[in-house]
């Protein structure tokens, strides 16, 4: 988000200030303003986060016959509106957790928080290819939970080789014709046990030592183009969908420094949804690579929703000014 798009909230100083805009920002923000507390939802450079460019969701509990990504993060997002959550479409730039109240400091505003809510998320790293960007929501997924059953009946590519590569590739044989694991090395980092079940798997197939050097469509995929690393020959596999499976990004760099994180940059609790520094919460992907689920992500929302509730009646210091 440029500096130009950014919005400004009036109020500069919240109870809460959540940092972030997917489900599990939103859930934090639609109970945190319905407990009274002044809330400030940053809704980052995606509003809505990972669900925005998703489809259609089937597995988010309430809507029998789906409901489309961008929907379902409209509704939270004027969920939390309701109750008086106040959102700006901003960047976090810098935070200052060492002081209080807290500073979150974005394009456009410096705000400040007695209790905040990080809920950033994480990103499904990419492959880097141009033609991955051109294809995304149209074959190209990041997530085999989301979209594995809108390709049923089709040839399907998965890269990648650690667990939720092997995890997916083997959710995935339950809608595809066929799965081509594509590695780029000759083992997997996947558990013994899933790379057994995906072996043993009669619609799996594994293409070691291998890398997608392009993908190729009309309206939607229908080529991957596999180069063999080692004899650098290519070869053109034909795929309905491709699942890149490659990891995930925690989006914490903001927060260097400020709060612990573990080896890969995920955020570390304690206590359910505490951080290192007392006051600061967080909820979803930014701390969870477990389970990754919009449900799973609003329930950790709840939760620290309600824990910040706790803390600052415990502490004393909610002005619930909403
Ligand atoms: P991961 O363990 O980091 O594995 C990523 C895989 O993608 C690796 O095989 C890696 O290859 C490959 N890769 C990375 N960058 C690549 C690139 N640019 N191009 C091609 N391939 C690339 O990530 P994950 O599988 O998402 O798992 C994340 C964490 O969640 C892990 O701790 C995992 O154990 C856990 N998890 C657990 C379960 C379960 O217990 N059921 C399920 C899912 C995830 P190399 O192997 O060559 O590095």
């Amino acid at each position: 988000m440029s500096e130009t798009e950014s919005t400004v909230a009036n109020q500069k100083d919240y109870d809460v200030v959540i940092i972030g805009s997917g489900p599990a920002g939103y859930t934090a923000g639609v109970y945190t303003s319905r407990a009274r507390l002044s809330t400030l939802i940053i809704s980052g450079t995606l509003p809505g986060g990972q669900l925005m460019t998703t489809s259609e969701v089937e597995n988010y509990p309430g809507f029998p016959s789906g409901i489309f990504g961008p929907e379902l993060m409209m509704n939270m997002r004027q969920q939390a509106e309701r109750f008086g959550a106040v959102i700006t479409d901003d960047e976090v730039i810098e935070v200052d957790f060492k002081n209080r109240p807290f500073k979150i400091t974005t394009h456009a505003a410096t705000y400040e928080a007695e209790a905040v809510i990080v809920c950033t998320g994480a990103s499904p790293r990419k492959l880097g290819l141009d033609s991955e960007q051109k294809f995304g929501g149209k074959g190209v997924s990041y997530c085999a939970t989301c979209d594995g059953p809108f390709f049923k009946g089709e040839d399907i590519v998965v890269v990648g080789g650690g667990d939720t590569a092997i995890e997916e590739a083997t959710f995935l044989t339950k809608f595809g014709k066929s799965v081509k694991i594509v590695h780029r090395r000759d083992t997997l980092r996947a558990s013994k046990i899933l790379q057994q079940k995906a072996m043993e798997n009669p619609k799996i197939e594994f293409m070691w030592n291998s890398a997608i050097s392009d993908i190729k469509g009309d309206k939607k995929v229908t080529t991957v183009l596999v180069k063999d690393i080692k004899t650098g020959k290519e070869a053109a596999v034909k795929a309905g969908g491709l699942f890149v499976a490659i990891g995930h990004e925690p989006n914490t760099a903001i927060f260097k420094g400020q709060l612990e994180t573990d080896d890969k940059g995920y955020i570390v609790l304690k206590n359910h949804t505490r951080t290192s520094v007392e006051g600061v919460f967080a909820a979803g992907d930014v701390h969870d690579h477990r389970y990754r689920q919009a449900v799973t992500a609003a329930g950790f929302g709840c939760m620290a929703a309600i824990d910040v509730e706790r803390w600052l009646s415990e502490n004393r210091i909610s002005k619930k000014k909403a």
